[in-house]
Formats: C-alpha cells, structure tokens, sequence
C-alpha cells in the first residue's frame, strides 16, 4: 500500500502567487516549504512598481483571494500601495515570512534521482521533491534601444524602477509609452508637472472606467455583511468573464460590439480632430490588452501636454531628438516601455531529465501543457506559465487555479502514487496545436504588435473562455502524464 510522505517544496518567488502558493500548501498539511525571493521584501509587481497613478485596472472588489475577501479597497480600482498592504497584511495574518528567504535568487535547479537540486545566491539548498515556480510575467523591464539613451543629461528611469519618493513637480517631463503604465502616469502627473511629453508610437484604444471612491458608508456595509462583499465579487468575476473575456477570445459577438462601442465613443472626448485622429488606433479593440482609464483623454488634452507622434530618432543630453528634427527639451525621462514578458523563469538554469536545459527547450518558444507543467521537467509547476491567461483578468483568481492544479498533482506524490510526474510530450503537442488552432479566433491575432505575442510569431494566451480555463484546472487528466 501506498504511504504517505513527507514532502519538501521549494516556492521561487514571494509576489502574489507565491505567497498564495505558502497558504495553500500549509492548508494541505505541506510545512516544509521554502520561498526563496530574490528581492528583500514581498509583494513582486505590487513591490517593483510605484510610479505616480499605479491602480489595478481590474475592478478590486474581483481582486482578491478568495480566501481574504477585502472590504477596505477605497477605490472602485484599488492604488497600487493598497494592494501591497494587502499582500502584507495577509503575509502577517498567516506568519509567511518564517518560511520566506529573502535576498536569495534561484540560480539553478537540476532534476537528480528524482528530486530538484536548488542553488541559489546563498549556495546549494538540497533537494526538493517538488518546485512551484511563482516568478512573475512581467518583472524584466524592457528597455528601448534608442540611440543616445545613455548621454541624457537629467534623471532616466524604467516605471519599475521609479525612485522612491521621486518627485515630477514642476518639472518637464518627457514619457515614453502609451501602454497601461503609462496611460496612468499621464493621469496622475498632468497637474503638477510643468510640461509633459508623451512619445506615442502605437495608439490605444482606452475603456472608460472612472475610478470612483468606494464611500465609508459602503465599505462598512461590506464589513458588516460579507455576503454583500461576496455578491459583489460574483457580479464582477460574472461580468467579466462571460462578457468581456468571452469577446475578446470571439465567444461573445454582442459583447465585444459593446466594446468597439464604448472605447469609440470614449475617444470622442478628444475635441481636436488633429489629436483624435493620432489617438485612433489602426487595429481592433481588444488586440493589444485593452487599457482602462476614466482620465487619460481629458490629462492629454490639458495646454502642457503634448502627444508627440514623430517617431524619436534618438536621446541627447538635453532632451528626445524626433525624426522631425525637433528637440523636446525635458528634465526627467520616464521609460514606460514595458516588460519582456517571455522571459518567464530566466536566466534560472533549469536542468530536468537527462540533462535537458530548459533555455534550449525554449529556445524557439516557450510551451506548457496546461501553461502548469513541462515533458522532462516532472514535479515542476508553473503559476503563470506560457499560455496563462494573460487578458484582462485577475490575476490572483488564475495563480488560485493554476496552484490548485498543481496541488491534485502534488498529492499525488505525497499519497506515494508516484515520485516522477511530468505531462506526456504527445500531451503537450495536441495541447500547442488546440492552441494554434483557436488562436486566430481571438481579437490579439487580429493584426497588431502586442507583448502577448512571443518569439516564433504566436500570441501566447490562453484562447479559450474562462470557463474552460476553470475546468481544465479543475482536474488533471492523468492520461496525459508520465507518472513513474
Ligand atoms: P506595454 O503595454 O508593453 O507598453 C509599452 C509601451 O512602450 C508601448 O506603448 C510601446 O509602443 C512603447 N515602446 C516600447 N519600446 C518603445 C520604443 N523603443 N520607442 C517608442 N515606444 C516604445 O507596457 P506597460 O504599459 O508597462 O504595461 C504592460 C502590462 O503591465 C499591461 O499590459 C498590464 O498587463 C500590466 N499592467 C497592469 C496594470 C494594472 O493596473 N493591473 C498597470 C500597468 C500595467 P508599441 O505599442 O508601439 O509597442
């Protein structure tokens, strides 16, 4: 008869996922847990990212644990430091840092006799018997490669990069981006800065979404009737995915009408025909992740903004030179320029069976059965692997689906039903081809350069609705697996 074992899991990671992956694994009975974060604190993008206007633009009340419904969010999107109170206050609440190694980076990991042999900055750390991988999508900056970037005399810094407590007053700024980050910086910045430059390459299309206070007077409702806060939370999470993330995956034709709609009619607060025109996008709603704002027409239309949309021919000590010939004389450089998103795991060296590298593996793109699991890298589980989806979701309530996928798996080998398990090559390839297959139904094939699309050319999402997300997570088809 099987026996049950005592199991050693490494967490790479302590953002959100990671932390979510601790509770969880302790709530099962797994204590012997280790989160190695590379950083000195917690908190992954909520900690990287504090530039002026940062607010989740999923609606809060959706962004949540579901095991820590949070009545106090005080906005409709909830402030960035908020979130990050939140990840910190629930890191409290379960005592997770006892089992959290900060300043230490996974260097390596290498399969041996069935277990995962780690080393990291502080050197070998042993073997594992399972790793979830909870490192982040969008934590590289990427930055662009624009000639003379390095002669820029005044301050220059990635939105991930911000400098604590960097002020923009009265100063001339120039901003390079037109993404969400950058959409929100414009908000935020418009009023005190003397001059704001927004380099636009690409145009969006923009969701309205006010970002309204919650008043007192509701969030004590919450607080006193959490069935009012969970009502809420399905109301949003229904919305969201039989409207919005149906549409945008071509599941939902009516919604995404509604879309097209919304974003055109927004982009009709734009009053100059010269500006609307540059801000109309020349591909569909919905093909580069969809942006939400309630201020950014009005922040750009204010006299000390301009949208500047000559391309930049390069950086000088004093200010951005445009093809034009025109210098824009600035004093701060903000780099929204985004994140490479698929460099997911990296530089980690992770070696599985037989000495297969997983760089190489990936060398042309990056595959995951299911986005969790990876042939000849058993007991390696990914939260936020290729193919995740990535669209305008919370993220809290996918890393929860992902890990609980994963949980089914790892119980597995705690039960003693199996020591090895990895999903089945076979397994992988009919997954990869449903993927190519039902891709060119949703709206990011649609023609548009996006970070959801990766090095061989393909958009790397999950193409599918939410509600086939769920259910593939729901249970793992053994099928498809090499248990040994
Ligand atoms: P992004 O969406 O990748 O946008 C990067 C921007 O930089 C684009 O406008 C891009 O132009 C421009 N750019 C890049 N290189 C350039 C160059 N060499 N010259 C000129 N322009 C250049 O990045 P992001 O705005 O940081 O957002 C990334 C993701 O982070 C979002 O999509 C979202 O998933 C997440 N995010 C979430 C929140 C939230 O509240 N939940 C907030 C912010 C960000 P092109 O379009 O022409 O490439």
């Amino acid at each position: 008869m099987a026996t049950a074992r005592h199991l050693r899991i490494a967490v790479i990671g302590a953002g959100a996922s990671g932390l979510m992956a601790l509770i969880k694994l302790r709530e099962a009975g797994i204590a012997d847990v280790t989160v190695f974060e590379k950083a000195e604190t917690l908190g992954g993008t909520w900690r990287d990212n504090r530039y002026p206007g940062l607010t989740c633009d999923v609606p809060s009340l959706a962004y949540r644990y579901s095991f820590a419904p949070n009545s106090e969010w005080t906005h409709v999107c909830a402030p960035g430091p908020e979130i990050l109170e939140y990840l910190k206050r629930i890191a409290g609440e379960y005592d997770l840092e006892r089992d959290i190694r900060y300043g230490c980076e996974v260097l390596k990991a290498d399969f041996e006799n069935g277990q995962w042999r780690i080393e990291t900055s502080d050197g070998d750390e042993g073997a594992f018997d399972a790793v979830l991988a909870a490192a982040g999508v969008l934590h590289h900056p990427a930055l662009p490669d624009i000639p003379g970037l390095d002669t820029f005399a005044g301050d220059t810094f990635h939105t991930a990069r911000w400098p604590h407590g960097f002020s923009l007053e009265g100063k001339r700024v120039g901003l390079i981006g037109t993404g969400s980050t950058a959409t929100q910086i414009t908000g935020a910045i418009v009023d005190e800065v003397e001059k704001l430059s927004l380099f636009q390459r690409t145009a969006q299309w923009i969701l309205p979404l006010a970002n309204d206070p919650i008043p007192e007077e509701q969030r004590k409702a919450y607080r006193a009737n959490p069935a009012l806060l969970e009502e809420e939370f399905e109301r949003l999470s229904l919305e969201q995915t039989a409207s919005f993330a149906a549409a945008v995956v071509g599941e939902n034709p009516r919604a995404y009408a509604a879309l097209e709609r919304y974003c055109r009619e927004h982009l009709e607060l734009v009053t100059d025909p010269d500006l609307k025109r540059r801000l109309t996008p020349d591909y569909k709603v919905g093909c580069k992740r969809l942006i939400m704002s309630g201020n950014f027409y009005k922040a750009i239309q204010k006299p000390n903004a301009e949208l500047v949309t000559d391309g930049i021919a390069g950086i000088e000590p004093e200010g951005v030179r445009t093809a034009d010939g025109r210098l824009h004389e600035i004093d701060v450089l903000v780099l929204a320029t985004g994140f490479d998103a698929h460099k997911i795991m990296s530089p980690m060296i992770i070696t599985g069976r037989g000495g297969k590298r997983l760089d190489a593996e990936w060398a042309e793109a990056q595959e995951a059965y299911l986005a969790v699991t990876i042939p000849d890298f058993p007991n390696w589980f990914m939260i936020g692997g290729p193919n995740s989806p990535v669209g305008n979701f919370s993220w809290l309530q996918t890393a929860e689906l992902q890990f609980g996928y994963a949980l089914k798996l790892i119980e597995m080998i705690r039960a003693g039903n199996a020591r090895e398990i990895a999903p089945r090559h076979e397994a992988l390839r009919a997954f990869n081809d449903a993927v190519k297959a039902k891709m060119p139904d949703t709206i990011w094939a649609s023609g548009c350069k996006s970070w959801y699309i990766n090095k061989d050319g393909h958009v790397a999402s999950w193409p599918w609705t939410f509600d086939k997300f769920k259910a593939d997570m729901s249970e793992p088809v053994l099928a498809d697996y090499d248990i040994a």
